[in-house]
C-alpha cells in the first residue's frame, strides 16, 4: 500500500494540491494535523481531504479553531490566524475538526499517528532523540508518526542503543526493519527548514519505505490570498523564506 503521509497543511490550498498532484497514485492519506491555521483557505482545505478520503488527528491549531485549547498560548501572529480562521470556517469544517481524535492508529498499521508527541498529542515538539526515545515508550505500535516542527526529519532507535536523528531531503528515503522509527514528514503549507517547497512523505508499507518528498507551488498565490483576507503580513512573508 502507497500512503501519503501530510502534516502541518495550515489552510494552504495551493500547496496541499501541489503535493497531491505530484505523489502519483496512493492507496491512503493519512494527515498528521494542523490542517487549518495560518493560511487563507481552511475550509476548501478540509474539503479537498474529503475527497481524497483522509483520515488523520488533531494538531493544537485545529483543536484553537474549534475552540478546545488555550489560545492565549500561540504567539501574537498565530493567534490572530486562529480567531479569524474561528470566526470564518464553516459548521461543517468545524464539525470535521472536532470530529479529529488525538491519537490514531490506522486498520493493521504498524504506525500511531499524532500531531506533537504520544505523551503530548497536541502540543510537545519532538524535535530530539531522547524525547523521541521516551515516545517511543508510550506507545503499542513499532513505528509512530508526528507533525508540529514543521521540520522533516527520522529519528531511528540504533542497535547498540539511543536513538539517531536525520534531516530528510527531498527524494531521501528511509528503509524500515525491526529498528523502531518516528518520522516526521515536514510541512506541506509552511516548511520551517529553509526550503519553501511544500514538504510530505511518501509510506509504501509493501517494501517497507519511507520516502521524502518537495514540490514546488504558488507561494504568491497563497501570500495573496492571505492579504487580501488580512491575515497577518508576517505570515505570507516567511512562506517564501520557508520559515
Ligand atoms: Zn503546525
Amino acid at each position: 500500500m502507497r500512503v501519503a503521509i501530510l502534516s502541518d497543511i495550515h489552510s494552504n490550498l495551493q500547496a496541499l494540491d501541489a503535493a497531491l498532484g505530484s505523489m502519483g497514485t496512493v492507496d491512503a492519506v493519512w494527515h498528521l494535523g494542523d490542517v487549518v491555521g495560518y493560511g487563507p483557505e481552511p475550509d476548501a482545505v478540509v474539503e479537498r481531504l474529503r475527497e481524497v478520503g483522509a483520515i488523520g488527528v488533531r494538531g493544537n491549531h485545529d483543536d484553537a479553531a474549534c475552540g478546545g485549547a488555550t489560545i492565549e498560548s500561540f504567539n501574537p501572529d498565530a493567534r490572530a490566524a486562529v480567531e479569524w480562521t474561528l470566526a470564518r470556517i464553516t459548521r461543517e469544517t468545524r464539525a470535521y475538526l472536532q470530529a479529529l481524535p488525538e491519537l490514531l492508529v490506522p486498520d493493521r498499521s504498524a504506525f500511531t499517528l499524532v500531531h506533537g508527541s504520544p505523551r503530548d498529542p497536541i502540543w510537545e515538539y519532538l524535535d530530539s532523540p531522547f524525547a523521541a526515545q521516551e515516545s517511543l515508550a508510550a506507545i503499542d505500535t513499532p513505528h509512530c508518526l508526528v507533525g508540529h516542527s514543521h521540520v522533516p526529519l527520522a529519528f531511528r532507535q540504533r542497535r547498540r542503543g539511543g536513538m539517531g536523528a536525520a534531516v530528510m531531503g527531498s527524494g531521501d528515503a528511509l528503509r524500515l526493519d525491526d529498528r523502531r522509527v518516528i518520522l516526521n514528514p515536514g510541512s506541506v503549507g509552511q516548511p520551517r527548514d529553509g526550503n519553501p517547497a511544500a514538504s510530505y512523505m511518501v509510506l509504501d508499507t509493501a517494501a517497507g519505505l519511507a520516502t521524502w518528498q518537495r514540490v514546488a507551488y504558488d507561494i504568491g498565490a497563497t501570500q495573496a490570498a492571505m492579504l487580501t483576507a488580512g491575515l497577518p503580513p508576517r505570515l505570507a512573508r516567511r512562506l517564501s523564506f520557508g520559515q
